[in-house]
């Protein structure tokens, strides 16, 4: 029997009793590791967050925590040789790890580096200047941020299973807010792996970081007013998360990140042969073959305009034919596996929702032959593009099919643009390929309003953007309506979110000396 693994709670590794969950290998279907959370004190792991983890790191300046965060990347960092090898059970290329894993430590380190540079000696945080109030200048105002004393509790997909922690941990050290983490079963050993090297650094206090190992269990019933739930996954578990009694009776915080039909716009301008048509159709094969089409802020809509269909069908076919999907192991490949069966039969599934209103121009979503590797038992699939002509279908706007799947969706006008852009119902990121300003402004007034983030690709940013689907630690990530309505990172805005903003009144004097001003 593989191995059970371990919750971590309150500076003990527990281990449940039964047989539990057994996790596979994505591309061998050999079991991995077990999962269970059977027995776990839940109610003992929120108040040992609240009692020992909060006020051990509200003792520290935030100048300390961030240098507490610094040696906690360099501990992982020397150790990530072993998390890109567990990470090809999960699916993924080595490369596609690199997102995950370095992608989580570089996360880390710059959270740390932002906090030194901006962030006091102190424990307390000033928002904007002082406002002055009373006529004589006995009386002002000064907003300042402070900890909250509750618990983060961030509950993960399961596609980042290191990044997805690491972009939440970081902000919450900073913050002063200890956190519980609970990854999802399926890539748990990996996140597990790397909790063990955190707790074993020692580089955050005791009760800093505790860990879940599988269901969450009653774990919410404990949480309340002064706690965050900061939820990574599906629109459906968001919802049920949203509406249980920590949230809606007692108040609990509620951070969504959930799945959108995020879209890439090509310009009228781009016609094949201009460099941004060239950038288009190799972000639209990027986007749906790294991580196998596994990430959130995938490409699932391109909307291309309708004279260059065809054009845009041979360029990306031309791209796709060059992926080779198989094990990760073998270094040939270029898409890995989806994280498991249950997983591309979904998208399978998903693909047959969207064929009512499409057709598919490239790929097909049931047969594939992967290399170094039995189809039957890893989750693979190859890459599919579909085309929709029919603008009044709602499938394409509204089935996320979480894999390398992506639909092409012709416009006929300019101006048409932003009202499809909208049709996701709001979406974590969405990209314009262009060099023709006045479309560029169009697409962003019209946009903006329903993303989170938006990328303007063109001939003069292209070798250093980072590409339409990588969120970025400097750079807001969330999105509105369907994509969560939550917002995570951007600087050290991520830092406010676990800390609660706060009027202070009283004379200037006092205000000076409470935020170090004197
Ligand atoms: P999921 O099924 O919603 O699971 C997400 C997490 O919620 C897992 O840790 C899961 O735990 C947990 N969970 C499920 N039911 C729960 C409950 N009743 N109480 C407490 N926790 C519960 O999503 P997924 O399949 O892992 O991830 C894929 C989806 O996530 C896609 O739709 C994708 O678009 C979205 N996603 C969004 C972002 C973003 O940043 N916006 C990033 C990545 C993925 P178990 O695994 O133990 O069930």
């Amino acid at each position: 029997m593989p191995e059970m693994l371990a919750s971590y709670v309150a500076g003990e590794w527990y281990s449940a009793p039964d047989e539990g969950t057994m996790v596979v290998d994505a591309a061998t279907g050999d079991a991995v590791a077990r999962v269970s959370t059977t027995g776990l004190d839940t109610r003992k792991m929120v108040d040992h967050a609240h009692q020992v983890g909060g006020p051990g790191l509200r003792r520290l300046t935030f100048q300390e925590r961030a240098a507490a965060l610094k040696e906690l990347a360099t501990y992982l960092d020397a150790n990530k040789a072993a998390y890109h090898e567990l990470s090809l059970a999960t699916g993924a290329t080595r490369r596609d790890a690199t997102g995950d894993i370095d992608g989580g430590i570089g996360t880390t380190f710059v959270f740390s580096s932002r906090g030194r540079r901006e962030l006091p000696d102190a424990d307390l945080l000033t928002d904007g200047d002082v406002e002055p109030i009373g006529k004589g200048g006995t009386f002002v105002g000064q907003h300042v941020y402070t900890s909250l004393h509750g618990v983060a509790l961030q509950v993960n997909a399961f596609n980042f299973p290191v990044w997805g922690m690491l972009e939440k941990l970081a902000p919450a050290v900073l913050a002063g807010v200890a956190t519980i983490v609970k990854p999802a079963t399926q890539t748990a050993y990996l996140t597990a792996a790397v909790m063990r090297d955190i707790i074993a650094s020692g580089a955050l206090p005791e009760g800093a970081v505790q860990f879940v190992c599988g269901g969450a269990g009653d774990l919410l019933d404990h949480l309340g007013d002064e706690d965050v739930i900061a939820f990574t996954g599906s629109a459906s578990t968001a919802a049920v998360l949203r509406g249980n009694d920590a949230v809606t009776r007692r108040a609990a915080r509620f951070n969504a990140e959930t799945d959108s039909l995020n879209c890439s716009i090509l310009g009228p301008d781009a016609v094949a042969g201009t460099p941004e048509f060239d950038l288009y159709v190799r972000e639209i094969a990027r986007e749906i073959t790294t991580k196998a089409g596994q990430r959130c802020t995938c490409i699932r809509r391109a909307l291309i305009p309708e004279s260059v269909v065809d054009d845009v069908i041979a360029g990306v076919r031309a791209r796709l034919d060059k992926t080779v999907v198989g094990n990760p192991r073998n270094d040939t490949v270029t898409m890995g596996a989806l994280v498991s069966v249950h997983q591309r039969d979904e998208v399978r599934e998903a693909v047959g929702a969207l064929r009512r209103s499409a057709e598919i121009v490239y790929g097909d979503p049931t047969s594939v032959d992967p290399v170094d590797a039995d189809a039957e038992r890893g989750a693979f699939m190859a890459p599919v593009v579909l085309l929709c002509t029919d603008s009044e279908r709602t499938e394409a706007h509204q089935v996320e099919a979480f894999g390398p799947v992506t639909t092409l969706i012709p416009y006929r006008k300019p101006g048409d643009v932003g009202a499809l852009a909208a049709r996701g119902n709001g979406s974590l990121v969405g990209s314009v390929v262009s060099y023709d300003r006045e479309f560029v402004h169009e697409v962003v007034t019209s946009a903006a309003p329903h993303h989170g983030r938006l990328l303007i690709l063109d001939r003069d940013c292209a070798g250093e953007s980072t590409g339409h689907g990588t969120p970025m630690p400097q750079l807001v990530h969330g999105g509105p309506g369907r994509a969560g309505g939550g917002e995570e990172l951007g600087g050290m805005r991520a830092v406010k979110h676990f800390m609660q903003r706060t009027a202070l009144q009283g004379s200037p004097a006092v205000i000076d000396a409470l935020v170090g001003r004197s």
